[in-house]
């Protein structure tokens, strides 16, 4: 058994790769501060998966915390990193808040690997990277141009981790999500948002009769039907690609970079029609104006990964609507339901 810790192990992305990992040969140690998170998520990975994981408060601020989980767990032999602050929009009014809990919390995490000689690391990083691309779907060489402070948050920690991969000998997979969506197919874990500010919580949230109807941000872009198009990923084919790529760690080191994608994109009105389909009524929306630093269009390719990693997305458009639906069905408030 192999041990990992888990950083922000109790939000949306981490829950589904607990259950992946735990299919496996790995042991959890999970730490997380709660703030976006609750801990019924981790109950109910618990049962999904019948194992048992380690948890412990921890906010990757108190650098002291930190460096007793890995004096505690001394056999802890690689790190995922989650946890971090993620709404965009709020990153731009608070860029500060944003700078300190995910690069201060960051350096914390990679100080106190180093302390303790752990030299393996997955990092959960974002498309965001790229801002507006060039070319797409876009390949892992395009130009870093984050356009919000979350994006360069996202970047800087990356940067962080390739000069430290180098000097001190680390095996560092950086993983660039496109749009993560959907949820375990039991629709017992989710994304569980403070407010939704992504699409599909919204459009959920929607389809339950929790809010009225969803507002498109714009329908005048240069793309085939004017609303937005992104490359969405259900959450389990995301959640696989970390365990792919801690077994591509076990046995390379240096820096390995991929787009985790399915390479195909849908536009807003494709996912908003999608999502009505599967839950069986029409979902109101209106057109409202386009939201402030948004772009056309960005899917990523993810033949890197496919080569490298041997992990490729396998499940599509239905599933992760229909899944979503399920989740929010069975908890229309969420954790809290
Ligand atoms: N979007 C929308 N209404 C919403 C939320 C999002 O029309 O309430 C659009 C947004 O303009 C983009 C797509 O949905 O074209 C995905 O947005 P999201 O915020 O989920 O992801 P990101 O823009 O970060 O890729």
């Amino acid at each position: 058994m192999k041990k990992v810790l888990i950083t922000g192990g109790a939000g949306y992305i981490a829950s589904h790769t607990n259950i992946e990992l735990l299919k496996g040969e790995h042991e959890l140690v999970l730490i997380d501060n709660f703030i976006n998170s609750s801990a019924e998520a981790l109950e109910r990975v618990q049962e999904l998966s019948g194992r048992s994981i380690t948890f412990i408060k921890v906010d990757l601020l108190d650098s002291a915390a930190l460096d007793s989980v890995f004096v505690q767990h001394p056999t802890i032999d690689s790190v995922i990193h989650f946890a971090a602050l993620k709404a965009v929009g709020e990153s731009v009014e608070k860029p500060l808040d944003y700078y300190t809990n995910n690069i201060t919390g960051s350096l914390n995490l990679y100080s106190a690997m180093k302390k303790h000689d752990v030299r393996k690391i997955v990092f959960s990083s974002s498309a965001t990277v790229y801002g507006d691309p060039d070319e797409i779907p876009v390949k892992e060489d395009a130009p870093i141009r984050a356009t919000n402070p979350y994006g360069h948050t996202k970047a800087m920690m990356e940067q962080i981790l390739m000069d430290t991969a180098k000097a001190e000998d680390w095996s560092v997979a950086l993983l660039r999500y496109f749009n993560p969506v959907g949820a375990h197919d039991s629709g017992q874990i989710g994304e569980d948002p403070n407010y939704p500010n992504n699409l599909l919580p919204f459009v959920s949230q929607v389809a339950a009769g929790i809010r009225e109807k969803v507002v498109i941000f714009g329908d005048d872009w240069d793309t085939p039907d004017g609303t937005g198009v992104r490359d969405y990923i259900h959450v389990t084919d995301l959640a696989k690609a970390h365990v792919k790529s801690l077994e591509k760690l076990a046995n390379s080191s240096g820096i390995h970079i991929y787009n985790i994608g399915t390479g195909r994109g849908y536009s807003v009105l494709e996912m908003v029609k999608a999502f009505s389909e599967a839950c069986g009524h029409k979902i109101p929306y209106e057109i409202g104006p386009r939201r402030e630093g948004d772009i056309a269009e960005v899917t990523g390719n993810p033949a890197k990964a496919k080569t490298e990693l041997g992990w490729q997305a396998e499940l599509g458009l239905n599933e992760m609507v229909e899944s979503a639906w399920k989740w929010q069905s069975q908890n229309p408030h969420g954790y809290n339901s």
